[in-house]
């Protein structure tokens, strides 16, 4: 078919603290429709190089695009307006306002007219078709009024999935989606996951090789702050370097 456009680019990232560079010259390129594995050991550089594509970090040098436009070096509430939908392994949840109360404020939390009163950017019916639309997406259509706090870990992770995606993002960051969540739930934000992908570009960091090799399409394997291999998840199962950082670690 058609090659699919970049979304989300990194070129040449680099991450110095001190003399130590935790990311060395990395590049990612991110396509439409596709589910791309950001994986490698622990200490790799993973969670430095999603700090930088989210700006939580700005890099030392290098560059990151969005869509074609530059982002690196702004805030990442900036990026986040942009369209860089981000998922936290510590969700952003709060945990004693409703499921439903959580998803209205991430949509109208991303609505650029909101800081005017006297402008009803989008009207409250609005809100609630579309906060009906994320949770039933997610699989949460009926939990609306519970307290985000008293669902189970996997719920809360599927619900911070759906924060990141209520302001339908171009790209979603998700780090360690699936970590911490028994082999059902595992299962179900996996799919999910996968699903999205075919909308909305994901990058998922993942620590566990074998747990994204069902999933991705596209693999970027990390491993002491450089890129080891990037390619399709076939090339990285019969990569002898990638098994070798992996046994070794
Ligand atoms: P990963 O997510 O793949 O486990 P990290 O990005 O967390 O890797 O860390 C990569 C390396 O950078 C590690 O050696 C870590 O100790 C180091 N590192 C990460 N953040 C900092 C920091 N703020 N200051 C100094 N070193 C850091």
């Amino acid at each position: 078919g058609q090659p699919a456009g970049s979304v989300l680019k990194a070129q040449q990232i680099t991450k110095s603290f001190g003399a130590f560079k935790a990311v060395d010259g990395v590049s990612i390129d991110v396509r439409d429709r596709s589910l791309h594995a950001l994986i490698g050991p622990n200490g790799a550089g993973k969670t430095t190089a999603f700090n930088l594509l989210s700006g939580i970090l700005a890099p030392s040098s290098g560059e990151v695009t969005l869509a074609g436009q530059q982002v690196a070096g702004l805030s990442a509430d900036r990026i986040a307006q942009m369209g860089m939908g981000r998922s936290f392994q510590i969700t952003s949840l709060f945990p004693d306002l409703t499921v439903q109360e959580n998803v209205r404020l991430a949509i109208q939390a991303g609505d650029p007219l909101r800081m005017n009163p006297w402008i009803p950017a989008k009207g409250i019916a609005r809100i609630n078709d579309q906060a009906r639309e994320i949770l039933a997406w997610v699989g949460l259509a009926g939990m609306e009024g519970a307290k985000a706090g008293s669902l189970s870990y996997g719920g809360q992770r599927l619900l911070d999935l759906g924060l990141a995606l209520a302001n339908h993002p171009r790209v979603l960051l998700a780090d360690e989606p699936l970590a911490g969540l028994s082999v059902a739930e595992r299962e179900r934000v996996g799919n999910l996951i996968k699903q999205v992908s075919a909308d909305i570009p994901v990058l998922l960091v993942e620590h566990d090789i074998d747990r994204v090799f069902n999933l991705a399409d596209h693999v970027t394997v990390m491993n002491e702050g450089k890129v080891l291999l990037d390619g399709t998840v076939d090339d990285a199962r019969a990569s002898d370097k990638v098994r070798e950082i992996y046994i070794g670690s």
